[in-house]
């Protein structure tokens, strides 16, 4: 059996990103490091201009692609066989290889970065290719080869390898500035953050709790789904807004038909405020069209007005049933559908208005002094980081 001793990780959509290349593969470099530091003490991560190695030093190839899979800004993975350049390995390496894959047409591609090697990629190619043809029932299809055998003569080693594992693509994480996501309990919201930090935007979360409508069991949740996103942003800031005050002067002067209305305009203005307060460069949420009345784009026309914030709705056009894949694949799916009440949910009115007018919220909102109420929720805000580093 043949042996890897290194994963090589392509970039993919960074390729596209001209000068900013040089920064993202950093970035990219530093979260592979901090993510395998801890549990594969061993493994190395190099930096090349064309694709970052982890060189495994006796490491589990496996259990640190699994690793790798997690992470944003990766287009792909492969998993490679080092030897010494040197042509009758090369041509035995290779049959070695091919033995693991399944399949019945394979292609030989080489590049020689090593100009003094002796042959030139045609001659490796024909060389390796006879060998495999003499020595197994494969047949070349230079077109569709169902195996794609890749050589790589440098310098200072010859690499080879065959299978590309596709992974996370997006960005790496960071890269994208922080956005203030508003995390219910639900199941959009986590995979809004997902969608996000995919994309190289990293998250701090805020939350509305409602005690004691809302149960402490809530918080119990919102930890859990952030863990169950660690995987893809290694360390989360929640904050706790105490917003009870707030919702109990709105039921106490505002019609039950725009309560929910006027209760999201406050979300998104103390939402706006925290995300001014930790330096966010927009505000997230899971909304998506149609979904509920106040998801209308009436409504949400209504409930925006309050804030001149860039506002990201990821699943703004996304279909339930398709959320709900991601959320099983990201695992916080059976998280989110725990039957905890969350502060919506127990205000929801009867008749929420889909088609709310704004001269009729100004006027309701006009009826009480609420601004004293928003300050004092940011004042009494709860703080928990939750990090991947914790259960270590
Ligand atoms: P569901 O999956 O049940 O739709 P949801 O999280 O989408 O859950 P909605 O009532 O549809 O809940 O709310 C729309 C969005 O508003 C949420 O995705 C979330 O971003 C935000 N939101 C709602 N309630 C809260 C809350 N209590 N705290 C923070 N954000 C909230
Ligand atoms: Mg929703």
């Amino acid at each position: 059996m043949i042996s890897y001793e290194m994963i090589m990780v392509r970039f993919g959509e960074l390729s596209t990103k001209g000068k900013n290349k040089k920064d993202f593969i950093q970035v990219l470099f530093k979260n592979i490091k901090n993510a395998l530091k801890h549990d594969f003490p061993q493994a190395v991560v190099e930096k090349r201009f064309d694709h970052i190695y982890v060189h495994l030093n006796g490491e589990s190839a496996d259990a640190i692609s699994e690793r790798l899979l997690d992470i944003s800004g990766i287009h792909s993975l492969s998993f490679v066989h080092r030897l010494s350049s040197d042509i009758n390995t090369i041509v035995e390496d290779s049959l070695s290889l091919i033995r693991n894959e399944t399949g019945s047409t394979f292609k030989v591609r080489c590049k020689r970065a090593d100009k003094s090697f002796p042959f030139v990629s045609d001659q490796i190619v024909r060389k390796v290719a006879s060998h495999i043809l003499k020595n197994t029932n494969l047949t070349v299809d230079v077109h569709q080869p169902d195996i794609l055998l890749n050589i790589e003569v440098r310098m200072e080693a010859t690499y080879i390898y065959v299978k590309t594992i596709p992974a996370l693509g997006g960005y790496p994480l960071g890269v994208g500035g922080k956005a203030m996501l508003m995390l219910s309990g639900g199941i959009d919201s986590p995979v809004a953050a997902y969608l996000l930090m995919r994309r190289g935007v990293s998250v701090e979360c805020i939350h509305f709790a409602s005690p004691p409508y809302t149960q402490i069991g809530v918080i119990y949740k919102l930890v859990d789904l952030l863990k169950a996103l660690n995987r893809y942003q290694p360390a989360i800031r929640l904050h706790i807004i105490p917003f009870t005050k707030l919702q109990e002067a709105i039921y106490q002067h505002v019609d039950e038909s725009y309560a929910i209305t006027i209760m999201r305009r406050m979300m998104y203005r103390l939402a706006e405020k925290l995300a001014k307060r930790r330096k966010c460069l927009a505000i997230a949420n899971g909304e998506s069209v149609g979904q509920v009345a106040s998801q209308t784009l009436a409504s949400m026309k209504v409930i925006n007005a309050v804030t001149n914030y860039p506002i990201i709705r990821p699943l703004a056009v996304v279909d339930k049933l398709d959320i709900i894949k991601t959320a099983v694949k990201i695992n916080t799916y059976d998280i989110s559908i725990r039957p905890f009440e969350d502060c919506c949910t127990i205000f929801t009115p009867k008749n929420p208005k889909t088609m709310p007018k704004e001269e009729e919220v100004i006027k309701f909102e006009q009826t009480f002094d609420y601004e004293p109420l928003i300050d004092e929720a940011l004042r009494k805000i709860e703080v928990k980081i939750i990090s991947s580093d914790e259960e270590n």
